[in-house]
């Protein structure tokens, strides 16, 4: 049985404003999950529900099968990890770490072994004399993190607990979420706007839109078969690359390349036929020059950017433009004229009107 289930969650907020619609999940035991979109699509508000911060308007919250729509934050066994991580800052970071459970009246013996077991984990051994002050933005965060996990939960919520930190230190604490989530085991949800975050942390990602959720997946899932254009665009970086044209006798015509849509699609291309197709491919899917079955286009170079082991290479093709990630090695000249192919394999196709995946 799954360990959390979210069946037709709806928010309405008391303005009317209804932020997240029938969404649906079943979480196991020890998953770690992901909440993936842009900012104001209902991810934080969903965290809230779990957590019990929030009213569900509709639907059903079930841990363990049983129904816990009106149970209290307590009662659901969560922490939570926010944003901006409050710490006491008049106490040192043992007591930081030891409050908690010596509010629930947890003995002495027992706080220090997990206090000390907890800072091992995240590193923090040589710090618990220190005041938060007198720590970097990394090693608060971590503290944080502590606090939550120090409690034994079932589940731990995490909403962009890495937001504040720079660029070097979010990869580390990435990785370092990840290696105690597989310590402790426990059943984690973590909201990001990060695609990244998104994509090395998750076992299943959510994807949502606008209060809906779009896709639900495995990283692998949602990069190589999203279900539509916004999972294609949002995963994936630089994003996946969109041409949108008119189809006529089963072809869509980019610049002076003639592309037979019957390679991808068969018989399917005459449903299209007079309609608009958008056609899909990720920066990192093409091959420079022309290849054997792969659909071929070409365009100017606009702008080069090297970044070390790859680099991007942003196009013009007939006025639509692309990013193409090449090999350093072969980075093409600004202004020219290149060729580059696309595995058909490779390629995805959008319905144009309903942007779902064909
Ligand atoms: P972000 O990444 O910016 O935190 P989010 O995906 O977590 O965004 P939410 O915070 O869940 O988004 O907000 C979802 C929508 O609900 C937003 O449009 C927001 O303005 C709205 N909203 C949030 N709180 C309330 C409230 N108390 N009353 C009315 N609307 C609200």
């Amino acid at each position: 049985m799954a360990y959390l289930t979210l069946k037709n969650i709806n928010k309405i907020y008391p303005n009317g404003f209804h932020a997240v619609h029938d969404f649906n999940l079943e979480a196991e035991k020890g998953e770690f999950i992901v909440f993936v979109g842009p900012s104001g699509c209902g991810k934080s508000t969903t965290l809230r529900m779990i957590a019990g911060l929030e009213d569900i308007s509709k639907g059903e919250f079930l841990i363990n099968g049983e129904l816990a729509n009106q149970w209290g934050p307590r009662e659901r066994e969560v922490a939570m990890v926010f944003q901006s991580y409050a710490l006491y800052p008049n106490m040192t970071v043992y007591d930081n770490l030891a409050f908690g459970l010596s509010l629930q009246g947890v003995d002495e013996d027992v706080i220090d072994e997990r206090v000390q077991k907890t800072a091992r984990i995240l590193g923090l051994t040589d710090y618990l004399d220190r005041m938060p002050r007198a720590l970097s933005g990394g090693q608060r965060q971590r503290v944080a993190v502590g606090r939550s996990i120090i409690r034994k939960v079932g589940v731990f919520l995490m909403d962009e607990p890495l937001s504040n930190l720079d660029a070097k230190q979010r990869v580390t604490m990435r990785s370092e979420i990840t290696q105690i989530h597989r310590e402790t085991g426990a059943t984690t949800i973590y909201v990001t706007h990060d695609q990244t975050e998104a994509m090395t942390m998750a076992d299943r990602i959510v994807v949502m839109k606008d209060g809906y959720v779009q896709q639900i997946g495995t990283p692998r899932d949602v990069y190589f078969n999203p279900v539509n254009m916004f999972v294609a665009g949002f995963i994936g970086e630089p994003p996946m690359n969109f041409i949108r044209r008119r189809v006529e006798n089963g072809c869509i015509r980019v610049g002076e390349s003639q592309l037979d849509l019957s390679l991808k699609l068969g018989e399917k291309v005459n449903e299209y036929e007079g309609k608009d197709i958008v056609f899909g491919f990720r920066p990192e899917a093409i091959q420079l020059g022309q290849q054997e079955n792969a659909y071929v286009l070409s365009g100017t170079v606009e702008l080069t950017e090297m970044l070390g082991d790859n680099a991007n290479v942003y196009m013009d093709v007939d006025q639509d433009k692309a990013i193409l990630k090449v090999s350093p090695h072969e980075i093409p000249q600004m202004d020219s004229e290149i060729s580059f192919s696309i595995p058909v394999d490779s390629v995805y196709l959008f319905d144009g009107e309903t942007e779902k995946v064909i």
